[in-house]
């Protein structure tokens, strides 16, 4: 449901002459005209990117700081981002969770003041492989989508980025029947606790080893409506195919 939506989420790689290169490649890259396509570089990066690629292709951040903007050693504002031309964050994105200890209610507010200062919020949840093993999977999405749902006033402006972390940065991908079975459930939870209107208008998109030879596939699921790409958005060539991989 939704426009497709591919979001490029560059970590914390690159310099100015690789990134100068991707986004040439970019510039130059065929991609198909109903397709959402985002990039979310480092922010000492956003400020070139956004002067340098076309706009047919829009900038998120991969974190903000919960509110305005002020004395917050290290932290980036959204009013920041905004200034840059940023249109998307990138929230709960699973390396934040779990590396740097950001906790659920944290990101709920992060995801509330970047809403209502405009910003469009990719929402991101997942579990472990130890939550999966023990069959938690669909417990431990709910509990990360109550945390966005008990902050945000509304979902009109949040895609959904389903990131198992077992398949992040490994090369083991979900399998189409295990991916689409979680944005199932994601949907049957926003239907329950949100509304049917957001539930059906939604766009959830999956993460996790998306490459440009297994996006075809998981593509056709009926309720994988995009893609957030790590390493093979940092070659162009290849996340143009997974752009397209809809069509
Ligand atoms: P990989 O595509 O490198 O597995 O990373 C996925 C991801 O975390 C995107 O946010």
């Amino acid at each position: 449901t939704g426009k497709f939506f591919v979001g490029g989420n560059w970590k914390c790689n690159g310099t100015k002459d690789s990134i100068s290169k991707l986004v040439s490649d970019l510039n130059s890259a065929k991609l198909e005209a109903d397709v959402d396509v985002v990039v979310a570089p480092p922010f000492v990066y956003i400020d070139q990117v956004k002067g340098s690629i076309t706009d047919r292709i829009e900038i998120s951040a991969q974190n903000s700081w919960v509110g305005k903007g002020g004395a917050f050693t290290g932290e980036i504002s959204v009013e920041q981002l905004k200034d840059l031309g940023c249109k998307w964050v990138i929230l709960g994105h699973s390396e934040r969770r779990h590396i740097i200890g950001e906790k659920d209610d944290f990101i709920g507010k992060k995801a509330a003041y970047a809403l209502s200062e405009g910003l469009g919020v990719i929402a991101c949840i997942g579990e472990l492989l130890e939550e999966r093993e023990a069959g938690k999977t669909f417990d431990v999405c709910y509990q990360q989508l109550k945390a966005f749902a008990d902050a945000v006033p509304s979902w009109d402006n949040i895609v959904i980025a389903y990131e198992p972390v077992w398949a992040i940065g490994t090369g083991k991908v979900a399998t189409p029947q295990q991916a689409q079975e979680v944005h199932v459930a994601v949907r049957d939870w926003l239907k329950n606790n949100v509304s049917a209107e957001v539930a059906s208008k939604i766009r959830i998109i999956y993460g996790g080893s998306v490459n440009g030879g297994n996006c075809a596939e998981l593509a056709k699921q009926e309720d994988i409506d995009g893609f957030l790409v790590g390493g093979a958005s940092l070659k162009g060539p290849e996340f143009a195919t997974i752009v397209n991989s809809a069509t």
